[in-house]
């Protein structure tokens, strides 16, 4: 395996931010005004500590103000067509300037630009989803007929807003995920007030600059930047607030629940995923697959491959051949178009997997490659022998380090599977239809993949977890019914 630092690094498209630049949208966003604050906080590049912008900090009357606008917003008219149009639009405007994105993307966060680049088409196609989805939200007739006494009765319901929605994005995907709330909010009508993380706030300016030149009404989209702990609560808590989507840590998600009160929560958390790997599993597909979901984006993917349960049978070539498959891999800087897997989001997370990779390594583990840290790049890293109840056995990593651990049975492999406070995906590679079906039935998660890693996710299937992985599911069409509540209307029709 090899480092890079210069070669062939990726332009800085025109219209890209840079440390000078005062054209790009870094204020907060408030009924439709960017708003500049005193207080700022530095985006910078966790490679090279480039400071790649300054943003204005929001304060807890800014957030009261954003919700006030979001909840202000509501009274105005804003029909479905008009909704779809903008969203159509604004998906439009993001694949214009898709370049700039990836650019800020992989400067601001810890994707390197060829992940990045995969961010932008995205987000737009969500946006579209998103407002073809609002299309097909409707209401029902009811059978009032059904209980004696009802006869005369006739009646439906209809699908409204929420109202203000809450939205709290993680660092890791820092457009798509907030598309994933953004696009089904608007569709169905809700104002939204947005806290993206304060490591990648430059993806969720230039979006909601987007969206509002692409006609959306002021205050149907506020964004406040600025540190969680400090902003949070005084969002999650604000009784107009209708409800919180969130994606991000456990640890996070546990205080928003105690914080929010009585609302509608949405929660997107982490995971430690399982991949099961059969006698028959065809390792030249399942080699790479499972690299891929272990050491993309630095490993920083609640989806990411963590737990690898390989049957004895194929053991020993399945990890030859994988640590063969990481020596191939390069480290290095996110701006690189050769390197692989970039800089963690901070030395200080880099050095905390190093130090879960270090205490496994005291309880008797075995690196098999990687296991070094420059910053913070810490190279793909596979370690055996990892002791039940190590930080790596059973903790999320949310790092580019993978273990490997030896079954003799299918049913030994889904125990371990389960064995964990987590439940968002898991993957087997087998040739059996028998055994994958088995796993399917048995594995207690979100969405269970046969043959390809746990980081596959389709942007319409209903996603989420079980356990410490969340409550409740995103994907577009699952989204915009939880972003809206029914209203029954019956009429008494008997004289
Ligand atoms: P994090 O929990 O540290 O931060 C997520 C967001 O919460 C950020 O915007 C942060 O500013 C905000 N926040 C922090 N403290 C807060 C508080 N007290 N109140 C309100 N908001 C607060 O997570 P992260 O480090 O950005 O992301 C990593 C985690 O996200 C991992 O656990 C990963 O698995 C998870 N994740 C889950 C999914 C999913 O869909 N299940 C997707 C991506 C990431």
């Amino acid at each position: 395996m090899s480092t890079r630092k210069g070669g062939s690094v990726a332009p800085r498209p025109p219209g890209s931010p840079s440390p000078s630049d005062t054209t790009e949208p870094q204020g907060l966003l408030i009924g439709g005004s960017w708003v500049r604050t005193d207080r700022t906080f530095d985006v910078t590049n966790a490679f090279d500590g480039e400071r790649v912008a300054t943003i204005s900090a929001a304060t807890a009357d800014h957030v009261t103000a954003a919700v006030s606008a979001a909840d202000a917003s509501l009274a105005l008219d804003f029909p479905l067509h008009a909704r779809y149009d903008v969203l159509m639009r604004a998906a439009d405007r993001i694949e214009a300037s898709q370049d700039e994105y990836a650019w800020a993307i992989a400067r601001e966060g810890s994707k390197t630009i060829r992940e990045a680049r995969r961010e932008p088409p995205r987000a737009a196609s969500i946006l579209r989803q998103s407002a073809e989805e609002g299309r097909r939200l409707h209401g029902e007739t009811l059978p009032f007929d059904s209980r004696a006494g009802s006869e005369n009765r006739v009646g439906y319901y209809f699908r409204f807003p929420i109202g203000v929605i809450a939205a709290i994005t993680p660092f890791n995907d820092p457009l798509a995920v907030l598309a994933h709330k953004v696009g089904p909010a608007i569709a169905t009508g809700n104002a939204v007030v947005l806290k993206p993380a304060s490591a990648t706030p430059l993806s969720a300016l230039r979006f909601a600059r987007d969206l509002m030149a692409s006609g959306l009404p002021d205050g149907r989209l506020n964004v406040v930047t600025g540190s969680g702990s400090e902003l949070g609560d005084a969002l999650v808590s604000d009784p107009r607030v209708r409800m919180v989507t969130f994606t991000g840590g456990v640890r996070t998600g546990e205080h928003i629940a105690r914080t929010a009160g009585l609302k509608k929560l949405s929660m997107e958390l982490g995971s430690n995923s399982p991949v099961i790997v059969m006698p028959d599993a065809d390792l030249d597909r399942a080699v790479p697959a499972i690299a891929s979901g272990a050491f993309a984006q630095a490993g920083q993917n609640c989806l990411g491959v963590q737990r690898i349960l390989i049957h004895d049978r194929v053991y020993d070539a399945f990890a030859r051949r994988l640590a063969d498959h990481v020596a191939g891999l390069t480290a290095g800087s996110s701006m690189d178009e050769r390197v692989d897997v970039c800089a963690m989001i901070s030395a200080a997370q880099a050095t905390r997997v190093e130090s879960w990779v270090q205490q496994a390594v005291e309880l008797g583990a075995r690196i098999l490659a990687g296991g070094k840290r420059e910053g913070a790049v810490v190279w793909p890293t596979i370690v055996e022998h990892v002791p039940r109840g190590a930080r790596l056995d059973c903790d999320e990593v949310y790092g580019p380090v993978v273990v490997l651990a030896r079954v003799s049975s299918l049913d030994e492999a889904i125990d371990r599977a389960n064995a964990v406070n987590y439940g968002l995906h898991a993957a087997i590679f087998t040739a059996s239809l028998a055994d994958a079906f088995t796993a399917v039935q048995r594995l207690m998660v979100g969405a269970v993949i046969v043959n390809d890693s746990t980081d596959y996710r389709l942007d319409v299937m209903p996603f989420g977890g079980t356990k410490s992985s969340g409550i409740g599911r995103e994907g577009i069409q699952f989204a915009c019914a939880e972003m809206t509540q029914t209203r029954v209307v019956c009429f008494n029709l008997q004289k």
